[in-house]
């Protein structure tokens, strides 16, 4: 069964209300069983004390027993519930409130048992007369038992203000649980309204609409988080969208050209407008050439231009990884008389051996490629405490200003390497940039047209 983040909510706060309620009255039983007994317990002593006083009081004054005036007494305490019976020393019976009123005695002692079997029916009380002793200075002059309901009796008042105190208690649990209620949908709406917006957001996405960004601002961290991690993935999907539509009319465009060419060359020769001589079967078979190599550099741009590129590290000496890659160039370098200058320090960084070492063949063979015969190639390397500088200078054709934010892009090549016939596809830089931006690095350049390019490869040591 599933419930609503509304109805979740509310009942939890209803719960919450109905729990501190629960506990409240607990806690409130505890103290009427455990005070408040022990409070009428000493209550009754006390008011037991002050007839004894009262009567040894009558004694002292009156010089010995006035049955009158001790019946005035026992009558008072009988109208306000007490029952008692007094002695003189001798024993004799002075006043008996069940003699005076047995009618009213049985109805008070009924009285108290009702009381106390009203609040609970196994309440285990009973009726007693308690003796107590009444002195005139030392002199024990006579006795008086006092009816109490033990081991505590609550009057009228006391129930009342049990009555009272319970009552209370079911309106503050009333008040509680409704507020509970009305505070637990204001919040559950508060908390559910912008989470509806991103699941609407989020369905939107689903379907493709990338463009569409939550703008509701919530006063909860979570909901600003989700709301902001939301849109985040909204602009990456799109950005994933916009790369595969470009990838797509990229490659299209790139090889609509020589399949044109291709396709021209042959319908002349089929036609018999031209003469399938050596030459031009030559000129097909570069297109032909063209179209593999560009299509072997999709498949590398797909390995290394993937978003979840991943990388199998190990930790390895860049220098003499720049050493032995370098190496493997000496036949071009010396096709073009180029001068290689290598100055690299050992340093000891994790990296992916494979991809840093794609890196460097496409950056020093563009290095070769741009340079004329010669030139100058440097290689050098800066170990820092946490990073590693690879500089690849050339001074060679260079890129102009205009043109070099454009040489990281996919399929993009300069003029003057278009002119040059080159014959590059423009993805190996696009390649250098998503392996370096990988492993959290950076590549940087600094050209000046006609005089060089400078690549620096800025990677992070561990
Ligand atoms: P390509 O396969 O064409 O070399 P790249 O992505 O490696 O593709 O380079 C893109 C373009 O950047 C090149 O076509 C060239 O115009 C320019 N470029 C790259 N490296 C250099 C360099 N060292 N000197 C001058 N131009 C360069």
């Amino acid at each position: 069964m599933k419930y609503s983040l509304k109805t979740k909510l509310t009942m939890s706060y209803i719960l919450v209300a109905f729990v501190c309620i629960f506990l409240l009255s607990i806690c409130a039983n505890i103290f009427l069983e455990k005070y408040f007994t022990d409070y009428v317990a000493t209550n009754q002593e006390q008011k037991n004390q002050d007839i004894v006083a009262t009567l040894s009081s009558q004694y002292s004054h009156n010089n010995g027993w006035n049955s009158d005036v001790v019946a005035i007494i026992g009558i008072n305490a009988l109208e306000s519930g007490t029952i008692m019976k007094i002695l003189d020393q001798t024993g004799n019976v002075i006043w008996d409130a069940t003699t005076h009123n047995n009618g009213m005695c049985q109805g008070i002692v009924l009285q108290m048992a009702q009381n106390m079997n009203g609040i609970t029916p196994f309440f285990k009380g009973e009726y007693t007369e308690v003796p107590y002793a009444i002195y005139s200075g030392t002199e024990v002059v006579g006795q008086a038992f006092i009816g109490v309901y033990g081991p505590y009796y609550l009057n009228d008042t006391d129930l009342a203000f049990i009555a009272t105190l319970n009552k209370f208690i079911g309106i503050v649990a009333i008040i509680s649980l409704i507020f509970s209620f009305i505070l637990g949908t204001i919040m559950a709406r508060k908390l559910s309204m912008p989470i509806i917006k991103v699941i609407n957001s989020a369905q939107m996405i689903s379907k493709g609409f990338y463009l569409d960004r939550i703008s509701q601002k919530s006063t909860t961290k979570e909901m600003d988080q989700l709301t902001i991690t939301i849109n985040d993935m909204a602009q990456s999907l799109e950005k994933q969208d916009q790369l595969r539509k470009r990838l797509t009319s990229d490659v299209s465009h790139e090889l609509r050209t020589p399949l044109a060419t291709l396709q021209s060359h042959l319908e002349a020769m089929m036609d018999g407008i031209w003469e399938p001589n050596k030459e031009r079967l030559a000129s097909c078979h570069e297109e032909v050439t063209r179209i593999n190599k560009m299509v072997g550099d999709l498949e590398q741009l797909t390995k290394f231009e993937s978003d979840n590129l991943v990388l199998n590290t190990s930790n390895f000496d860049i220098a003499s990884l720049i050493q032995r890659t370098v190496g493997n160039f000496e036949t071009d370098f010396s096709l073009k008389n180029i001068t290689v200058d290598v100055k690299v320090e050992p340093c000891t960084i994790r990296a992916d051996r494979d991809k840093i070492t794609q890196v460097l063949i496409n950056l020093i063979s563009n290095a070769i490629k741009f340079t004329l015969e010669n030139g100058i190639i440097e290689i050098k390397t800066i170990c820092l405490s946490e990073t590693i500088r690879i500089i690849i200078n050339d001074n060679g054709i260079g890129i102009s200003k205009a043109e070099q934010p454009l040489v990281f892009e996919r399929f993009y090549r300069t003029d003057q390497s278009r002119t040059r016939h080159t014959g590059g596809s423009g993805i190996g830089l696009t390649i250098v940039k998503s392996i370096v931006e990988a492993h959290h690095g950076k590549v940087e350049l600094v050209s000046e047209e006609g005089k060089g390019s400078q690549f620096v490869v800025i990677l992070p040591i561990n």
